[in-house]
């Protein structure tokens, strides 16, 4: 192929930021790379979880999208309203940008208003708004019931709702509320984790049952009352909800016809969408392993996928194609609180069934979770 060509990344997010470095790192600078990302800022959602416990804070943990021109990618802090893959083009509010390869790494949005309630009367525990509200509420709170809440499936980082809880436990156990709180967790899927199978679903049930959580799984929620949460079968009083809601793919998506409403990207290991030379990585798509199990929406994958993808572009345009596709391979850390952590190691494609082990907890694992989050940071930005 000749040069020059140009590589558009939609969105600045795990799957985006690995994506552009790998391509930026291996292709000559006469091919252009732009990010467009509506944020002018990345801060890995894990950090949320820190702020929940008080050991961080949002305006030093994000970091400036503009740090990647310093490497030579371009960097366009807008809102993308149109994909148009016929045309090889992507439109923003105020300009048209024009691609040979695309990448879509949108991500997913938060969709509260789909449980009726949910926004007037609970937390939002995904949403960087409610994430202060959650860790003041908690550090006042001297008795009564929290209830957590998974909304509906899928959604991103299956273990994070429950290492929410582990450490919102050892919050209370500092403040000396924790005999005084009663803490109930409810999950529309039987298991604790259904993608990491019924051994490891049960590894998360103790650990959960060690520090007093009980876990009530089939429970649909369909609205949300003051101090009352309700499921098609039945009802829960609570003094604090914490949710995930529903998630749903940025409106941008469905309006430009890559996924009908309530779905996500549908694609297969190569991350190729229908349309030539676009491409779709992380929470944005849908990857099925089974007919039930799709790869879960998670960093790690998004991250590996980026690559993938990256590398492949980086063999058409070198002319040295050879072909690589997401491995499924990953692994993801299960945080217990008072600085300890499990390692979660998956291979998705493993035959028959996917492949998923939780390693014991340990201030070890609870280190390299920090450390995986600065690694990225300083390769990335
Ligand atoms: C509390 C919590 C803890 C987590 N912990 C872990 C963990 O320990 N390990 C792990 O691997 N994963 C973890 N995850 C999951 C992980 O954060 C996501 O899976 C990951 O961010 C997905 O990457 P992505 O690139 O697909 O999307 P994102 O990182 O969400 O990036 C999408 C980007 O697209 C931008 N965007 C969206 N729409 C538009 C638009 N129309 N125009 C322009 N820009 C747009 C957004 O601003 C965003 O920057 C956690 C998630 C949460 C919520």
């Amino acid at each position: 192929m000749s040069r020059p060509q140009s590589i558009v990344i939609l969105g600045g997010g795990f799957g985006g930021l690995a994506a552009a470095n790998e391509l930026r790192e291996n292709l000559p600078q006469d091919v252009r790379i732009t990010i467009i990302d509506k944020k002018d800022w990345f801060m890995m959602d894990l950090v949320k979880l820190w702020i929940i416990n008080g050991t961080r804070e949002f305006e030093s943990s994000k970091r400036s999208l503009e740090n990647i021109t310093k490497k030579g990618i371009e960097f366009v802090n807008e809102d993308v309203v149109k994909i148009d893959p016929v045309n090889k083009s992507i439109r923003t509010k105020y300009r048209q940008f024009h691609y040979n390869f695309l990448i879509i790494s949108l991500g997913v949005e938060l969709a509260p208003e789909k449980i009726p309630g949910l926004k007037e009367n609970g937390l939002v525990l995904y949403d960087i708004n409610d994430v202060p509200k959650i860790r003041d509420a908690i550090r006042q709170f001297k008795s009564g019931k929290i209830v957590f809440a998974i909304t509906s499936m899928p959604y991103k980082c299956p273990p994070a709702p429950f290492e929410a809880a582990l450490l919102i436990h050892s919050v209370l156990e500092e403040t000396g509320a924790s005999s005084s709180v009663q803490m109930d967790f409810f999950s529309p899927a039987p298991l604790t984790l259904p993608a990491g199978g019924p051994k490891v679903s049960e590894d998360i049930l103790q650990i959960l049952k060690s520090k007093n959580i009980e876990f009530h799984g089939n429970n649909k929620v369909i609205s949300v009352e003051k101090n009352k949460l309700k499921f098609e079968n039945g009802e829960t009083d609570f003094d604090i909800l914490i949710a995930v809601p529903p998630h749903k793919v940025p409106g941008v998506i469905v309006e430009s016809g890559f996924a009908e409403e309530g779905k996500f990207i549908e694609v297969n290991k190569t991350c190729k969408t229908k349309y030539d030379n676009v491409f779709a990585i992380g929470d944005v798509n849908q990857m099925m392993v089974t007919d039930k199990i799709a790869v879960p929406k998670a960093g790690i994958f998004a991250e590996a996928q980026g690559i993938a993808v990256a590398q492949n572009i980086i063999g058409i345009i070198k002319n040295e194609l050879q072909y690589l596709s997401f491995d499924g391979k990953g692994g993801c850390f299960l945080e217990t609180g008072k600085k300890t952590a499990g390692y979660l190691s998956v291979d998705m494609f493993a035959k028959p069934d996917p492949l998923t082990e939780l390693q014991p907890t340990s201030t070890e694992h609870f280190s390299e979770k920090e450390k995986f989050e600065q690694d990225r940071l300083k390769k990335w930005l």
